[in-house]
């Protein structure tokens, strides 16, 4: 039987991976420096390490065939304006470890989790822009610390793949979203730090606030086409990294109200123009994945976004 590593086991799309990886029929060993929050692992083996360590890389990479490479120090806009240096610091860290771990325990497959933060700020200047293509990262202008540290992890993960042939396939995801994602405390992204917002107005009316204009727009993959597109690709043959992500994009506004609707809340909406909002449109190019798939992200946002509420809810009422 396969055995198989989850590196950020106890984050939101990690645990999401276990469960699917269970239910295949797979030894899963997660490892991550915390639990999963808000549900039990369905791993075989839960460690906790911190894959900055190089000897907690090697314990995590024991004996196991395939690694997915999750962890990372990562959360919504204000995290990443608020903690660079850590944001730099720590992924750097990991993803060199872990990589070179994998090359020490002889791991066979290895598939690393990167970033629709890659791609140039300067496409995607607008609420219209189109939508970003593998093939555009360079010049290089990613946007911000956590993107350039993708953007070197990516090309890390290449020259390893050169030098010592190792199986290594690329994901850059695009905002995912779902139920176990964290809603609050600073690190959450837009999708549920709406729905908690709209999930704590009382009564069936009332205010929020809202980061720069709503004009802002991107698009949104529900975790469970992240989680299969995870899979397809480490299965296929494709050895450059892959858009994961929706090719939908949206304005906050467009989002707001289509969460006013799920939740049945007249919303009116304070706009902030002084907190960080990111790149002006964000969307994902799907030509390629379904070149070399024959598959997409395909759960609609009005589903997505319906389960991500009523989770976001139910959790605010317990
Ligand atoms: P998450 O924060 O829920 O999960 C990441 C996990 O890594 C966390 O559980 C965290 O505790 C763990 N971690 C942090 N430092 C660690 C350390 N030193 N040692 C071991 N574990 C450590 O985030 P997620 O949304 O599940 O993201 C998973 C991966 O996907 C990350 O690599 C992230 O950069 C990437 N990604 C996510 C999105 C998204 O929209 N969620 C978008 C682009 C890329």
């Amino acid at each position: 039987m396969k055995k198989i590593l989850v590196g950020g086991a106890g984050g939101f799309i990690g645990s999401h991976l276990v469960k699917r990886l269970k239910e295949q029929g797979f030894w899963v060993r997660g490892v991550d420096v915390k639990r999963p929050e808000f549900d039990e692992t369905c791993a075989d083996e839960f460690e906790i390490l911190d894959l900055r360590r190089q000897d907690d890389c090697l314990k995590a990479t024991r004996d196991v065939d395939t690694a997915y490479c999750l962890a990372a120090n990562m959360g919504g806009i204000g995290w990443t304006h608020a903690a660079p240096a850590e944001i730099l610091h720590d992924n750097l860290l990991m993803s060199t470890n872990t990589l070179e771990a994998c090359r020490l325990s002889g791991v066979e497959n290895i598939f690393y989790s990167s970033s629709a933060c890659v791609y140039p700020n300067y496409l995607q200047e607008t609420n219209d822009s189109p939508g970003l293509k593998e093939d555009k990262v360079f010049p290089a202008d990613p946007d911000m610390e956590y993107g350039w540290e993708k953007l070197t992890a990516e090309m890390m993960h290449e020259t390893y793949r050169k030098s010592y042939g190792l199986n290594i396939k690329v994901a850059r995801f695009h905002n995912i979203y779902g139920p176990l994602g964290t809603y609050d405390g600073g690190r959450e992204k837009s999708p549920a730090a709406l729905c908690r917002k709209i999930a704590k107005i009382e009564g069936n009316e009332g205010e929020i606030e809202v980061w720069g204009d709503g004009t802002q727009a991107r698009s949104y993959c529900y975790v469970d086409d992240c989680v299969e597109g995870c899979i397809r690709i480490m299965n296929s043959d494709v050895t450059i990294p892959l858009n994961l992500g929706s090719d939908r994009m949206v304005t906050i506004n467009e989002l707001i109200a289509m969460i006013s609707d799920i939740s049945g809340k007249k919303i009116h909406c304070k706009y902030d123009l002084t907190k960080p909002v990111g790149p002006k449109g964000r969307n994902s190019d799907n030509t390629l994945i379904q070149a070399k798939l024959g598959w997409s992200p395909n759960i609609t946002l009005e589903q997505g976004m319906s389960d991500t509420y009523k989770w976001i809810d139910a959790q605010l009422k317990k």
